[in-house]
C-alpha cells in the first residue's frame, strides 16, 4: 500500500513519546521533541492540516520506584515532571497544540474502553504465570523492580526490556537469575493470574502494516525479525498500585491489577488529540476523523521503542478498531563527545543549562536536526555546536540575510520595485521542490539542507554580480540583483523556519512582512516582499573560541566530578540514570562504558602479521595458587599448544572442552605462575567473552 505525497486532503497528527515524568530533561530528549516538531511545522508549510500532540507519561515502574526512593506519592511526583516539561518544552520552541498526561481522566478513560473493546472481541485472556517476587520487601517485581539476564542475547537486562543488549521487549518471568533491585537480593519466580493480549493473532496483519509503513527502514526492518522469529501474546497488566486499573472483575488471584505502562502510554497519542479536538471544535480539528477515519498519523520515537509502536500498539489499534500510523520514525541517539550520554556520569547537556548559557533555542534545533539523518547517532560537542552555529547559520545564512537586506535599505529603502529574476525563481522553485521532497522522506535533515544551500546560492550570486559597483552606471541591473536577493532572503526564512521559526520570523519582520512567517506555506517564498523595510539588524552572532573552552572545561569537570574521576566503575548509579525518562525519546546509549576506538590506523600487512587461529579446547584446568588464571591445552590442527589465559573466575572450566575458541597462535611465550604460554586467546569484554567461529570453519583454520 502506497500513500498520496504529502500534503493531503486528511487532518494529520505528529506525536513524539512521551516523556517519563521522572527527570530532567536534557538534549537526548531533545533531539526526539524537537525533530517532531520541525516536522509538523514543515508538513504545515506544505499546507498539511496537521497538529502536533504530546503528553508526560505518568505511570510505570521508573516513576514509582524514583517517587518511592524520595519518599513522595507517585502521583505528586509525576505531576511536578509534568508541570516542569510544559514549561521547558516552548523554550525550545517545541509548540505542542495540546500537551496532556496519561493519569489525566481523558486518557484513563479512553485506555479503559480500548481494552474493554480489545476484551469483548476476545482478544485478551487470563493466563497463569511466574512473576518475580521479593521475600524481604514482601512485594512482587514487575519491569523495573527487577533485574537479571536477558534469555534471548545473555545482556544484563531490566525485567520488561533488554536495554543494553538486542533491546528486546522482555515478558514478566522471562528475565533470568532475577535480582530486586528493592533489596538487592534474587528474587524468586511465583505463580500469578495475568491478563495477556493475544498479538499472536495479528501476525498476518502487522506484516502487511509494516509493508506501507513509512519513516525510517529501522521502524520496519526489526519489526520483520522479530515477526520472523514468531510473535508471542504480550502480558498487558501488573501487580502494582501505581497506573490505570484493569477495567473489569479482579482475576481469578482476586487481586486489582493495574494495565502494563504500554498499554496507557501511546492512548495518549489518541486522548491528547481529542482534547485539542475538544477544545477547538470538531468542525476545526476532528481527533475522529484522524483515529478511527482516514487520518494521517505519523509516531516519531526512540529506536529502543520501536517494538511498542510497530508491533504492540498498531496491533492495539487494529484490533480496538482504530486507524493505524502512516508512518513511524525512530531516531539515532545522542552521545556526548563521542561518548554515551549518561544521566548519572552527568554527562549531558541539560535542557536547563542550555537556555542559561544564554544560547538561542534555534541553534541547538538547527545543530540537532541537520547534525545527522534521523536513524544515525549525533554526536554533540561544544566544538562541533561551534562549528555549525558559526559555519552555516552564521556563516552562511545570516550573513546572506544581513549583507543583503542591508544593501537594499541603504539604496532602496527596501525591496527595490522590479520583478524577481527567472534564475533566482527557478532557483526558488528548485529550493522548494528539495523540501517538498524531503518532507515526504520524513528527511528534516533534507529540509535545512535545501534552506541553507539556498542562502549559500545568495552568496555566491551577491558576489558574482557586485551591485555595489553597479550602482552607478548601471542602475536597473543593480536594483535587478538586490530584488532578487531579498526575494532569496525572504525563501530562505520560510524554508527554514520549521527548525528555526523565531529567526525566521525575525527575518519575516526585518523585510517588512506582517503575521507569522509560521503560517506561510512553501509558495510564499516567491511572492513579492513588502516594498519598504526599516533597517536590518544581523540575527546570529559568532560563537567566540574562549566560550567554547570554557564549556568543554565545564562539561568535563563535572563529568570528573559525578564519576569521582572514576568515568568507567559506576555501575552502582547506572539504574538511576536510565530512568530519567531517557529511553522514551531516544536519550542514550550505553557506549560509555566502551573503551573508545583507536585512532590510529595498521595497514593491511600489521594485520598479516598476526597469525590468528580456529582452535578447539581440549582441557582447562586452574593454575593453583593464581586467582583467575586457568591452563587450557588447545588444538589447533597442527599441534596442541598449551597456553594460559586469565578466565578462571569467569568461566565453568569444566564446560570449555569441546569449545571452539579463536586464538593468536604466534603471541611471543611467556611464563606465568611457572607455566609456560604459547599463544593468546581472544575475548572480548570485562566478562571475557570468548570468540568463537559464527559458520563450521575447521580447527587451524586462519582468521583473515
Ligand atoms: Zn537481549
Amino acid at each position: 500500500m502506497s500513500h498520496d505525497e504529502f500534503p493531503t486532503d486528511e487532518p494529520a497528527v505528529v506525536t513524539c513519546g512521551l516523556p517519563y515524568a521522572n527527570g530532567d530533561l536534557h538534549i537526548g530528549h531533545l533531539r526526539g521533541y524537537i525533530g517532531a516538531d520541525a516536522f509538523n511545522r514543515a508538513l504545515e508549510t506544505l499546507g498539511q492540516d496537521s497538529i502536533y500532540v504530546c503528553g508526560s507519561d505518568m505511570h510505570g515502574t521508573p516513576v514509582a520506584v524514583n517517587a518511592e526512593q524520595q519518599g513522595v506519592d507517585p502521583e505528586d511526583f509525576a505531576l511536578e515532571w509534568h508541570e516542569q516539561y510544559e514549561e521547558t518544552f516552548p523554550k525550545f520552541n517545541v509548540d505542542f497544540d495540546n500537551y496532556g498526561h496519561t493519569h489525566d481522566e481523558t486518557n484513563t478513560e479512553l485506555t479503559q474502553e480500548i481494552v474493554r473493546t480489545l476484551d469483548d472481541e476476545g482478544y485478551i485472556y487470563e493466563k497463569e504465570i511466574q512473576v518475580a517476587y521479593d521475600p524481604e520487601a514482601d512485594q512482587y517485581l514487575p519491569d523495573r523492580y527487577v533485574e537479571g539476564t536477558c534469555p534471548y542475547c545473555g545482556a544484563k537486562a531490566r525485567g520488561d526490556e533488554c536495554d543494553e543488549g538486542c533491546q528486546r521487549h522482555l515478558e514478566p518471568g522471562e528475565v533470568e537469575d532475577p535480582t530486586s533491585t528493592i533489596t538487592g537480593n534474587p528474587a524468586e519466580y511465583r505463580e500469578r493470574s495475568h491478563k495477556f493480549f493475544e498479538v499472536s493473532e495479528f501476525t498476518d496483519f502487522l506484516t502487511e502494516f509494516l509493508d506501507g509503513l513509512e519513516g525510517t527502514s529501522n521502524a520496519r526492518n526489526q519489526p520483520r525479525q522479530w515477526i520472523e522469529d514468531g510473535l508471542q501474546d504480550w502480558c498487558i497488566t501488573r501487580d502494582m498500585d501505581w497506573g490505570i486499573d484493569y477495567p473489569s472483575d479482579e482475576t481469578a488471584d482476586g487481586d486489582d491489577l493495574v494495565l502494563y505502562v504500554w498499554v496507557d502510554a501511546p492512548i495518549e497519542y489518541i486522548s491528547s488529540t481529542k482534547q485539542y479536538s475538544e477544545r477547538v471544535g470538531a468542525d476545526e480539528y476532528d481527533w475522529e476523523q484522524v483515529w478511527t477515519g482516514d487520518g494521517e498519523i505519523m509516531h516519531i520515537i526512540g529506536r529502543d521503542i520501536i517494538q511498542h509502536h510497530a508491533i504492540f500498539w498498531p496491533a492495539m489499534l487494529e484490533g480496538a478498531g482504530y486507524n493505524k500510523p502512516r508512518g513511524i520514525a525512530a531516531t539515532g541517539f545522542i552521545t556526548i563527545n563521542g561518548k554515551g550520554l549518561s544521566t548519572s556520569r552527568n554527562r549531558a547537556i541539560w535542557a536547563k543549562e542550555y537556555l542559561e548559557e544564554g544560547f538561542h533555542p534555534d541553534l541547538l534545533r538547527y545543530y540537532l536536526t541537520t547534525t545527522g539523518g534521523l536513524q544515525q547517532d549525533v554526536d554533540f560537542s561544544w566544538d562541533a555546536f561551534q562549528e555549525k552555529v558559526n559555519g552555516e547559520l552564521v556563516g552562511t545564512v545570516g550573513n546572506f540575510w544581513y549583507r543583503s537586506l542591508l544593501f537594499a535599505y541603504r539604496n532602496y529603502e527596501g525591496t527595490p520595485e522590479t520583478d524577481v529574476s527567472e534564475e533566482v525563481r527557478e532557483r526558488i522553485e528548485g529550493a522548494i521542490g528539495d523540501v517538498r521532497e524531503s518532507v515526504n522522506d520524513y528527511s528534516m535533515r533534507g529540509v535545512g539542507q535545501a534552506a541553507t544551500q539556498l542562502a549559500q546560492f545568495g552568496n555566491e550570486y551577491i558576489q558574482r554580480n557586485e551591485p555595489w559597483k553597479l550602482t552607478d552606471d548601471e542602475p536597473e541591473r543593480a536594483a535587478q540583483v538586490i530584488r532578487d536577493c531579498v526575494q532569496l532572503a525572504k525563501a530562505v526564512g520560510v524554508l527554514l523556519e520549521p527548525i528555526t521559526p523565531d529567526k525566521s520570523q525575525d527575518l519575516w519582520a526585518q523585510i517588512g512582512e506582517d503575521g507569522d512567517v509560521a503560517d506561510a506555506h512553501l509558495e510564499d517564498a516567491l511572492e513579492a516582499p513588502p516594498r519598504s523595510f526599516d533597517e536590518p539588524g544581523e540575527l546570529f552572532e559568532k560563537i567566540e573560541d574562549d566560550r567554547v573552552v570554557e564549556l568543554t572545561e565545564k562539561l568535563e569537570e563535572r563529568v570528573d566530578a559525578a564519576t569521582d574521576g572514576d568515568d568507567e566503575t559506576d555501575d552502582a548509579a547506572e539504574t538511576e540514570s536510565d530512568d530519567t525518562a531517557g529511553d522514551e525519546s531516544g536519550g542514550m546509549t550505553d557506549t560509555d562504558d566502551l573503551e573508545a576506538l583507536a585512532d590510529d590506523r595498521i595497514g593491511f600487512d600489521d594485520f598479516q602479521d598476526l597469525d590468528i587461529r580456529v582452535g578447539r579446547i581440549e582441557t582447562a584446568e586452574g593454575i593453583e595458587g593464581a586467582d583467575d588464571l586457568a591452563r587450557l591445552e588447545v588444538d589447533i590442527g597442527f599441534e596442541t599448544r598449551q597456553i594460559v589465559a586469565g578466565i578462571k573466575q569467569l568461566h565453568d572450566l569444566e564446560e570449555l572442552p569441546g569449545t571452539k575458541c579463536v586464538l593468536l597462535a604466534n603471541m611471543e611465550k611467556a611464563e606465568l605462575f611457572g607455566v609456560e604460554s604459547n599463544g593468546m586467546i581472544l575475548a572480548a569484554g570485562e566478562e571475557a567473552d570468548l570468540l568463537t567461529t559464527h559458520g563450521d570453519a575447521a580447527v587451524g583454520e586462519k582468521i583473515k
